[in-house]
């Protein structure tokens, strides 16, 4: 019989990216269009997805709304994960512990540069996660973002994940997910872009470092070209979060449109704009044809 963490979704999910060679896609929505859109495009596609809320969406829509998208997302004809992206308050993370999510991010534990003290905090939550049944994903290192006010040429030295303080990590907390920084931002890459601040060697290492036990995750891709996003695949990342380039037409649409149309016309247009955005980066990503459901 399988037992946690093989009887999760979002494990199941990443685990067969993992052993055939790909990558799944955590799409950030916040509303019910975002949500139909990625469950109709992974139908459509028959591929596997992850659907990513953030807090926000626990306070602005409350935790029926979080029940709603785990029900939609759970009764797809393909595999589909629901996941909390960046949880960062303490209140945050006993709250989600408590509804339907397949898996949440927690935030912040490697941000002290205190390993031990990370160690602790994260096992402490992984724990609390396996008798919940969901998964954890964690950052060691630092995901640097312009919110946090910092100059990303200067910012990351210092705060990049080394790869052995990963695998000290991993073993020592049994965190599922690991959400490296080797030069990645949440925000303007600056001057020289990317190519510029990406290690990918560190990638590798970090990855080869924590083997099949903690699959790692992209953060930081909205300009990120894709050539280099397929690098990082290549280098061992199962997830890659798509937060802004996956609505760009649906915005559009709505922005030209507002007020012009019966809500109703509106709506399936833009679901529909939605869920095609979402089904091209299911094939740039390569999980298109893959749902085993
Ligand atoms: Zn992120």
């Amino acid at each position: 019989m399988a037992i946690f963490p093989q009887t999760n979704r979002t494990w199941q999910i990443i685990d067969h990216a993992r052993q055939h060679g790909y990558a799944v896609g955590g799409y950030c929505v916040y509303n019910t269009d975002g949500v139909m859109a990625v469950i109709r495009a992974a139908e459509r596609k028959r591929s596997p997805a992850i659907i990513q809320l953030f807090p926000w969406t626990l306070h602005f829509q409350g935790p029926h709304f979080v029940r709603y998208v785990a029900a939609a997302a759970h009764a797809a004809s393909v595999p589909i994960s629901l996941h909390l992206d960046h949880c960062i308050q303490a209140s945050d993370i006993e709250l989600a512990l408590g509804l339907p999510f397949d898996s949440i991010m927690i935030d912040g534990p490697g941000s002290s540069g205190d390993l031990e003290e990370s160690i602790k905090s994260c096992g402490h939550i992984v724990q609390r996660g396996k008798e919940a049944g969901i998964l954890i994903e964690a950052e060691l290192g630092r995901v640097d973002g312009v919110e946090d006010g910092v100059d990303v040429k200067h910012a990351v030295a210092g705060r990049l994940t080394r790869p052995e303080d990963a695998k000290v990590f991993v073993q020592a907390t049994g965190v599922q997910l690991l959400a490296p920084s080797f030069g990645n931002v949440h925000g303007p890459y600056g001057a020289g872009g990317a190519e510029k601040v990406l290690q990918f060697d560190r990638l590798e290492s970090i990855a080869s470092a924590v083997g099949p036990s903690a699959p790692l995750v992209l953060h930081g891709t909205h300009e990120i070209p894709d050539e280099l996003v397929l690098k990082a695949i290549k280098c061992g990342v199962r997830k890659v979060n798509l937060n802004k380039s996956v609505r760009q037409k649906y915005g559009q649409f709505m922005s030209d449109n507002a007020g012009k149309m019966e809500l109703t016309k509106s709506k399936q247009t833009a679901v529909d704009l939605y869920a095609q955005e979402v089904g091209e980066l299911m094939d740039f990503l390569g999980s298109t044809g893959r749902a085993s459901k």
